[in-house]
């Protein structure tokens, strides 16, 4: 698999990277075995960045995957020790509670250093409001546990802002060809302007690797237009992929390696839209477009599926001004 070196850190990662979060408590809930296993699987197939949060509660899935590969008797990865670049990230805002975060991330993988540690989800105004996690980031770096920090961000204006940012090495920004998810202050964004936005990150020789190629799940359904979109962006270096299922993995190896026949559309009958109540606002905007009237306000005032009821059109998510509602 394609390597490059991500921006001007000293970190070559995967044109593609693992996103733990779909085998989470948050999304399918697989056992850790079960997991690591699906991580292993495109660990072997080349891909050698991986994507958690101490939000994601997925520490121990990479861990035991590390456990398994450094187990293999043959083809055992990379170097540092062994080549693999982990991400992880906080939604801390003071110094202390990221300083936490660091060593929590540290002593859960058992790994000497992150590659990449981020602040988590920066939203417009919040650099300034979390510059305490932020100057634990940079104290971290100093010390040698954190090779490279940066932000993660739906927004298009937090992009902007990174690229003048000079202690910032990293950028993890949504982006997808239907500009689902994707902010601009309060506003929706547009691919474009995140496009330009992660340009001007490039030019300032910072990292960018980007997340959301399929809208949460809500743009499977065209998968090779979704793919088609970010690879053919120079500017995007790697693109993180939430993988549940080996099969997952399976595809986007067969897209890269150009053997996928162009009407391919993979199986999603098994698919499920689920509201994370982590992330529901209530304000009932997915209510009002449901035809299937599947969707009800649940005794904590939150929205909440029936599944009995709902077709799996995805045209809630859309309506959903925080992305709480996913495909899984
Ligand atoms: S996916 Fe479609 S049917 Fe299901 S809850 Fe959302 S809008 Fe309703
Ligand atoms: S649109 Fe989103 S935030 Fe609003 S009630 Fe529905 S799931 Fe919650």
């Amino acid at each position: 698999m394609l390597k490059v070196a991500l921006g001007n850190t000293n970190l070559n990662v995967s044109q593609v990277g693992i996103g733990v979060l779909p085998m989470g408590p948050g999304q399918l809930a697989l056992p850790v075995d079960e997991g690591a296993d699906i991580i292993c699987h495109a660990v072997r197939q080349g891909i050698n960045f991986i994507d958690t949060a101490q939000y994601y509660r997925t520490y121990p899935y990479i861990r035991r995957a590390l456990e398994i590969l450094s187990l293999d008797g043959g083809e055992r990865t990379h170097g540092a020790p062994d080549g693999l670049v982990i991400c992880s990230k906080s939604l801390a805002h003071d110094y202390d509670n990221m300083t936490a975060a660091i060593e929590q991330a540290l002593t859960e993988l058992a790994r000497p250093f992150m590659d990449i540690f981020l602040m988590h989800e920066v939203r417009t105004g919040g650099f300034e409001e979390r510059k305490g996690a932020w100057q634990a980031l940079i104290d971290a770096r100093e010390a040698g546990l954190v090779k490279a920090i940066g932000v993660s961000t739906h927004h298009v204006d937090v992009t902007e802002q990174m690229a003048s940012v000079p202690e910032c090495d990293v950028v993890f920004s949504l982006i997808n060809y239907a500009s689902m998810g994707i902010r601009r202050g309060s506003d929706p964004g547009t691919c474009e302007e995140m496009l330009e936005a992660i340009r001007a990150c490039r030019n300032a020789g910072k990292g960018v690797f980007t997340m959301k190629v399929f809208g949460g799940g809500n743009l499977t359904e065209n998968y090779r237009k979704a793919l088609d979109y970010v690879f053919s962006k120079e500017e995007i270096q790697s693109v993180m992929i939430g993988f549940g299922r080996k099969t997952e993995v399976d595809d986007v190896i067969n897209y890269l390696s150009g053997v996928m026949p162009a009407d391919y559309n993979p199986d999603i009958s098994h698919k499920k839209i689920r509201i994370s109540q982590d992330d529901c606002e209530g304000c009932g905007s997915c209510i009002k477009v449901c035809a299937s009237k599947a969707i009800f306000y649940n005794k904590n005032g939150l929205a909440q599926i029936d599944q009995s009821r709902c077709l799996t059109c995805g045209y809630c998510s859309y309506a959903c001004p925080v992305r709480a509602i996913i495909r899984y």
